[in-house]
């Protein structure tokens, strides 16, 4: 049996069941050895070599778990700097749909590769996507290639009303789901890293009748649901007029909301609608960048929090960010949280956590990844947060505020080194 041992680090576990708010920071480091097996965390501790194990020693790096976002666009990243300047609405008619009905298997591939790259680069692990109307199985083909665990699905838009649409963008609901039914068939669970979820696009993009049907299935499946909600005032505006109900009393009533349901963006949700996301237990991805670069505004992640809705973090696509960096997604999420809610709000421990273990339990993989501890996938990111240009502070401190992807020296997915 392969067997590797991790020496000379600062391991941050990032458990569950770390004490809110951070408690003593300290606590949350072990200088330990850690052991892999089988792409798994072995035993954690003051370990001594196997005979015949491979030893690997690090001169006090910090290891963290691979980082989770819970929301990306691996199709859109062909598409970075093409689609400036606009609000979400116009951003998509002008620019965004008509590009991705360019997207071909070969150019979806290659918007994969991209992507991939760059996600690994910044220590993400583990990640939800969803992508384009169409070809989606080839970008699940691409993904077998890579060392990544991902949760994606074809984007379901069905409603030809829509202005702006290119032509054959509404597909037929029907010719839609019996793709989802070939994804699920072909690569839902496997290699134990690639699962399928439902991705209607959002509410305005689809007819209420398949919308409904998403639910249903979803549900009889024990599927995961994807979609994006209450993003942009324009969005809310258009959805309250056309169903005279608020979008998230729309998704409850029509049986998308749930405990295995991700809400990408959540700005504009008022105190009624937060009370329906809490009961629901669906999870929100927060995408701080994107909401700020479309002018969207600013999701009040402090009070969702609050009331125990797991917020997880997303790039969202590389033409409204334009980065896919997890560290970027952190920083700007805690110095929004100190902006809106005031310094503290949201300590850099907390964004660290929605970072890892908090982001894998909002995508339903917490079992599986998302903290170092023994049972769980070998996924890490080891950082060099000893410079002094990092500064004194905590680690967490140092790894929200003042780390970046140049931090990161080596990244681990199944215990196995990552090509970066
Ligand atoms: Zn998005």
């Amino acid at each position: 049996m392969n067997s590797l041992l991790l020496k000379g680090l600062h391991l941050v576990p990032m458990t569950e069941d770390a004490p809110a708010g951070g408690g003593d920071l300290a606590s949350h480091i072990l200088d330990a050895s850690l052991r892999i097996q089988e792409g798994k965390i072995k035993d954690i501790g003051d370990l001594s070599p196997l005979p015949g194990e491979e030893v690997r020693s690090f001169g006090g790096l910090y290891a963290f778990p691979g980082f989770v976002q819970t929301h990306v666009h691996l199709c859109q990243t062909l598409f970075r700097g093409l689609a400036e300047d606009r609000p979400l609405l116009p951003w998509l008619r002008e620019k965004i749909w008509p590009l991705e009905a360019e997207h071909s298997p070969k150019t979806l591939r290659q918007s994969t590769r991209i992507a991939v790259d760059e996600l690994l680069r910044g220590g993400c692990t583990t990640f939800q996507s969803m992508e384009t109307v169409w070809h989606t199985s080839a970008v699940f083909e691409e993904l077998l290639d890579h060392p990544v665990r991902a949760i994606l699905g074809n984007a379901l838009m069905d409603d030809a009303s829509v202005p702006g649409l290119p032509k054959g963008f509404a597909r037929d609901s029907q010719d839609s789901l019996a793709e989802c039914e070939q994804l699920i068939r072909s690569f839902h669970g496997r290699e134990d890293r690639l699962f399928f979820a439902y991705n209607p696009r959002f509410v305005l993009s689809c007819t209420e009748g398949l919308l409904r049907e998403v639910g249903q299935r979803a549900k009889a499946e024990g599927l995961r649901i994807h979609t994006h909600a209450s993003e942009h005032p324009g969005e809310a505006r258009a959805i309250r007029a056309r169903y005279g109900k608020d979008n998230l009393a729309l998704l409850r009533d029509l049986g998308l909301l749930g405990p295995r349901t991700t809400l990408a963006h959540c700005v504009q949700v008022g105190e009624e609608e937060e009370k329906i996301l809490q009961d629901s237990g669906a999870s929100v991805a927060h995408c701080p960048s994107t909401n700020l670069k479309l002018g969207s505004g600013i999701a009040p992640i402090v009070g969702f929090r609050k009331r125990g809705i797991r917020v997880g973090l997303g790039a969202d696509g590389a033409p409204c960010n334009n980065r896919l960096d997890p560290l970027t997604e952190c920083r700007q999420a805690a110095l929004l949280a100190q902006f809106q809610a005031g310094p503290g709000a949201l300590s850099a421990y907390e964004a660290t956590r929605m970072l890892t273990i908090e982001g894998a339990a909002s995508i339903g993989l917490d079992k599986v990844c998302g903290s170092l501890e023994p049972g769980k996938s070998a996924d890490l990111v080891l950082m060099d947060l000893c410079g002094e240009e990092l500064g004194k502070g905590d680690p967490f401190t140092r790894l929200v505020y003042s780390a970046s992807r140049e931090q990161i020296r080596h990244v681990l997915f199944r215990g196995e080194f990552v090509q970066l």
